[in-house]
């Protein structure tokens, strides 16, 4: 696990499998874990290297429901999670999604796990809205597209846009069962304003972009779903993994 500080209140921990990020932000002694790393030694190590780094974690937020992003409560089993609202109920609708698509994984590639995954109590947050942290605020923003839940959160002092599976430099736009090209697009078109001010944008999986860079995907990710289900994919999101995706994108247009 790699970990980079975007800023004197921003720290983005990326896990070794399929580069998912997790960020910290901190203000007035308090702080939140945004999103989680997957492996259970990065999960271990999470709560030492917030620590050191004096983000003493008052909660939780995920970005959406996928269990990739889900497991925070691993490293601070204490903690309560926040979400939006349409993640909430995207979580009370599908009890135990989570901890089987995870246990499906470790399967797989063989992991072991100490516990079990325990969401806790879920806090559904209004969004658009803003959060309280410290003494500064964090603004949600909806993002749907890629699944029917989620949200955007930008720390406006630090200039950082936390965007969830959305602008990525390693995937190309992922239409999930439950996501839909239209809503994606709106979701591109709200964060643009916020891509143009930002320093930095931290996918949801790959390395922080500064905001020229996000906006760049940005445009590349407009073009590609706009062109479905004819559309190229961008030069550099053209492996075989992003070859996959393309094609199950074209069964959902
Ligand atoms: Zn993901």
């Amino acid at each position: 696990m790699r970990a980079i500080s975007l800023h004197p209140d921003v720290l983005v921990a990326t896990s070794e499998v399929w580069q998912t990020t997790c960020t910290a932000v901190r203000s007035g002694g308090e702080a939140f874990v945004i999103d989680s790393p997957v492996y259970p030694d990065e999960l271990e190590l999470l709560p030492t290297l917030l620590q050191q780094a004096q983000f003493p974690p008052s909660g939780l937020l995920v970005t959406h429901g996928d269990w990739d992003h889900l497991l925070g409560r691993l490293a601070f089993p204490g903690a309560a999670l926040g979400c939006a609202e349409t993640t909430a109920a995207r979580l009370t609708a599908e009890p135990g999604a989570a901890q089987r698509e995870l246990r499906a994984f470790d399967d797989e590639h063989y992991v072991e796990r100490k516990a079990p995954l325990s969401l806790g109590q879920v806090q559904a947050l209004p969004v658009p809205g803003h959060l309280e942290v410290g003494e500064s605020e964090l603004e949600l923003h909806p993002t749907e597209g890629h699944t029917a839940d989620g949200m955007a959160v930008w720390i406006p002092w630090a200039k950082v846009l936390v965007c969830g599976d959305y602008l990525s430099p390693v995937e190309i736009p992922m239409i999930s069962e439950t996501g839909s090209r239209d809503a994606y697009l709106a979701t591109l078109r709200r964060l643009e304003p916020l891509v143009a001010q930002a320093a930095h944008v931290v996918p949801g999986h790959g390395a922080v972009m500064e905001g020229a860079r996000a906006a760049a995907v940005l445009r590349e990710d407009v073009a590609y779903l706009e062109a479905l289900p004819d559309a190229t994919l961008p030069l550099a999101r053209r492996g075989p993994a992003q070859q996959g995706v393309h094609r199950e994108n074209i069964g959902r247009v």
